[in-house]
């Protein structure tokens, strides 16, 4: 009986690695589009991102300059926005002018303010994260600011504070390009400027 119980035993044993190895298929091909989604999710999360950024230096500077996103080899989802800023502002930021200074952080963080609204979550303090660089650039420029009492997460905070509503008056141009974004992978200053007009002219 051993051995036929035995033989019997790795036959079964055999069977449920047959069974285990089509599961660990099936959960395979089926984790497939979880991980469609997810690179997805990511690139929605980054189109979100940038028109954050193009949509605040639109508010303070009434141009919102260029954006893109690329995918990085490890085949996640990537971002800048024109760095390129009118030549009063940056002499104003060469004199740590405070209220260009301020305006500037407002852009630095509206990446990702506009994650937050999208219902994401910025992580500003996690240094692998979308938001880790905008944090640094937000408390540098703060840091610029002449005649001011520093205090790093308190003014960061409130400049966070501050661009919520000024963002969330203008979801519908955010929507509008990451979509664009989304599409096109990249949006010029001209085209930006479009899309935009086109979002206040109805109302989003
Ligand atoms: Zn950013």
């Amino acid at each position: 009986m051993r051995p036929s119980s035995s033989y019997t035993e790795l036959g079964r044993c055999s069977m449920a690695s047959d069974e285990q190895q089509r599961r660990m298929k099936r959960e395979y091909d089926e984790g497939t589009p979880v991980e469609r989604k997810k690179v997805a999710d990511e690139k929605c999360e980054s189109t979100i991102h940038e028109a954050g950024h193009v949509v605040m230096k639109w508010l303070v500077y009434g141009t919102p300059g260029s954006a893109r996103i690329w995918q990085d080899d490890k085949g996640g989802w990537r971002g800048e926005c024109d760095p390129d800023r009118p030549r009063e502002a940056k002499e104003a930021m060469a004199r740590g002018d405070c209220q260009v200074l301020e305006r500037e952080v407002l852009v630095a963080v509206a990446g990702g303010v506009a994650t937050d609204l999208a219902g994401g979550c910025a992580q500003w303090f996690d240094p692998r994260a979308r938001c880790a660089d905008d944090f640094k650039s937000a408390i540098e420029l703060l840091c610029r600011r002449k005649g001011n009492g520093f205090n790093h997460r308190g003014d960061f905070e409130r400049q966070v504070e501050r661009a919520k509503p000024l963002l969330e008056e203008n979801w519908g141009s955010i929507e509008a390009l990451a979509n664009v974004l989304c599409e096109e992978l990249c949006v010029s200053n001209c085209r930006a400027e479009e899309v935009i007009g086109a979002a206040v002219k109805r109302g989003d």
